[in-house]
């Protein structure tokens, strides 16, 4: 039987490089052959804490980020053939509850996820199972897209879901509080949709740079600058239009419902952890302000293609959020770079 390297979880801070079968497509099912998969938040959480979805003794592929090539495909599937690039959309609804028939496969109570329930793109391989290909998981990509990119876009997608809920329009002021990749991210997104300013709030040194050099207009270090004063002075005293929480912090969702200008829509982006998920808003400025509050968790379907087709117009480019490419033999100092803080995107090249 055929073997491929595959950085497979055990359980926290236990992945070992290992050589697994080879997955076979059965009918309905693809092949992938891995070529970029990147190293997510999630990724690190379950590395740490392991996840909900992973029943302790089970041992599961972690990548939920991933593009490649199709190099086999089984009986029945028709769209898809080998040599065909493709990005993969991690999550899989259960296709028929309320929310999947809607196409919010993301909000799916029941899903399954690539490197989460099944096995992910950490490896060389990966099978992509029968309702991912008939769901329409698995798009197809043009030359144009690099690898790297098309894995980053799983990411982006869930930036678009948050600023398509806050209805992002031209010329709008945006605050983006945290610019790690995610924050970036909406940087660069809300700049290809046309937002007027982009004021990012930062702390570390490095990062409240990058952000700059990314495209900000205002990089506001809240601990020498008050933030709220900051955004009323540069929005003639009206406030931002849209805020995003880039941060897993309550006080931080608090401050940011008070950037909002009237009728302003703040994100709660980036979830809390369990036990300190209380924020306790000023709801009057809500109320008198007719601000909006929203969360939002991964992306849908057509998100996801969205994003696809704005990367592939070479119009928004993520190539410099990839600070690192790793073999999946590195996978240790993969994730060490991933969690160091230092680099943004760091992507195995299997
Ligand atoms: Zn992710
Ligand atoms: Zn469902």
């Amino acid at each position: 039987m055929d073997t491929m390297l595959a950085a497979v979880y055990h359980g926290p801070h236990d992945i070992r490089l290992e050589e697994v079968p080879v997955p076979q497509p059965g009918p309905g099912e693809a092949m992938m052959r891995v070529r970029a998969a990147s190293i997510c938040a999630t990724d690190l959480r379950i590395f740490n804490h392991g996840h909900f979805k992973i029943p302790e003794g089970a041992v599961r592929i972690l990548g939920h980020e991933l593009a490649g090539e199709i190099v086999a495909v089984g009986e029945q599937v028709t769209y898809l053939a080998p040599g065909t690039r493709v990005a993969v959309v991690p999550n899989v609804g259960c296709g028929v509850c309320w929310e999947c028939v809607q196409g919010n496969n993301n909000l799916c109570p029941d899903y399954d996820a690539f490197g989460i329930t099944l096995d992910g793109g950490f490896a060389e391989y990966i099978l992509i199972t029968a309702p991912a290909v008939q769901q329409g998981n698995v798009i197809e990509i043009p030359d144009s897209l690099s690898f790297e990119e098309a894995a980053l876009n799983e990411p982006l997608s869930c930036c678009y879901n948050a600023q398509q809920t806050c209805r992002l329009a031209p010329g709008e002021t945006m605050v983006i509080i945290g610019a790690g990749p995610i924050g970036l991210m909406h940087l660069l997104l809300a700049r290809y949709s046309g937002a007027g300013q982009v004021i990012v709030s930062e702390v570390q040194e490095d990062r409240a740079r990058q952000a700059a050099e990314f495209g900000a207009d205002l990089v506001v270090d809240p601990r020498k600058q008050d933030l709220r004063e900051a955004v009323l002075k540069v929005t003639g005293g009206r406030g931002a239009d849209v805020v995003i929480v880039a941060v897993g912090s309550a006080v931080l969702q608090e401050q940011a419902v008070e950037l909002a200008a009237r009728r302003g829509r703040v994100n709660f982006f980036a979830g809390l952890a369990a036990g300190h998920n209380r924020a306790c808003v000023n709801s009057n400025w809500i109320h008198y302000g007719q601000v909006t509050v929203t969360g939002t968790t991964g992306s849908n379907y057509r998100q996801y293609r969205q994003t696809v087709q704005m990367l592939a117009s070479g119009r928004l480019s993520l190539q410099s959020l990839v600070t690192a490419k790793r073999s999946l033999q590195e996978v240790e100092a993969a994730l060490a770079d991933a969690a160091s803080g230092e680099h943004l995107k760091v992507v195995f090249i299997p």
